[in-house]
């Protein structure tokens, strides 16, 4: 009688321990119950406004605009001279033949990116040689700025590929001298002891097209030569890139996260 009575004293205190043990990895698992009201909630923002053929459109109430057509005060040159050589024309910046990248003051890691580009109306060049520029998150990773209506090149070198890695998913172009928007999601790379231990991110929408899709990207950005990581800090400078033809960008902000 003893011993039954003790087997299940023994099983109920048992069954107890392991419902304890389940709920402890429950909670492990789940931050929050569901419905939680104890759980924060986001935080109220002005949304942004798309640009029009009429008017620029503007940036979040929470993003740090970059460039608003006045002036270049959060950029440098690539040596960290400033005034950038890169010049202002009619409310928009454009690159300087010879003036190299031009880079943001403040550096980044995760963050999402609102660009607008525009190559050049008066068509010169083709391939790689006609409105070229290009997007460098952490001023490492390019996201190819190209004109790329009607003017054929190899396919991870189009506007919106990551350059030498990932074509786009659709060429979403408009045509010459026309703007163009870049909606960029991009989380940083995480390094230890000199080696990546999770691999960046990036997604992309060209002129509101998904054109790369939580692309896991394979290193620096290189010509011709497949791409491997370099360590490097948390947070770096945004460039734009000067590959000799006169590209022009307005309406630059980012949100980092
Ligand atoms: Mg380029």
């Amino acid at each position: 009688m003893k011993t039954k009575r003790f087997i299940l004293i023994a099983g109920v205190i048992v069954a107890a321990m392991l419902v304890t043990l389940q709920a402890a990895e429950l909670i492990k698992e789940y931050k929050w119950g569901v419905h939680d009201n104890s759980r924060p909630k986001p935080k109220i923002i002005t949304p942004g406004t798309f640009s029009t053929d009429d008017a620029v459109g503007k940036a979040p109430s929470d993003a740090i605009v970059l460039f608003d057509g006045k002036n270049l005060d959060k950029w440098c040159d690539n040596n960290g001279t400033s005034p950038s050589k890169w010049i202002i024309k009619d409310g928009v910046m454009e690159s300087v033949k010879g003036a190299g990248y031009i880079r943001t003051k403040d550096s980044f890691g995760d963050c999402q990116l609102h660009v607008e580009w525009a190559a050049p109306s008066n068509v010169i060049g083709n391939s790689q040689g006609r409105g070229n520029s290009g997007v460098f998150l952490m001023g490492t990773y390019e996201i190819q700025v190209l004109d790329c209506y009607e003017n054929e090149t190899y396919a991870d070198g189009y506007a919106a590929a990551v350059y030498g890695q990932s074509p786009p998913l659709v060429n979403a172009c408009k045509k010459p001298g026309q703007w163009q928007t870049y909606d960029i999601i991009f989380h940083r790379p995480h390094f230890k002891d000199g080696k990546v231990v999770k691999p960046a991110t990036v997604t992309v929408l060209h002129n509101g097209v998904l054109v790369q899709d939580h692309w896991v990207i394979e290193g620096t950005t290189w010509h011709k030569r497949r791409s491997e990581y370099i360590a490097h800090a948390d947070a770096l400078p945004l460039k734009f890139q000067d590959h000799g033809n006169p590209v022009r960008f307005r309406n630059v902000w980012i949100r980092p996260l």
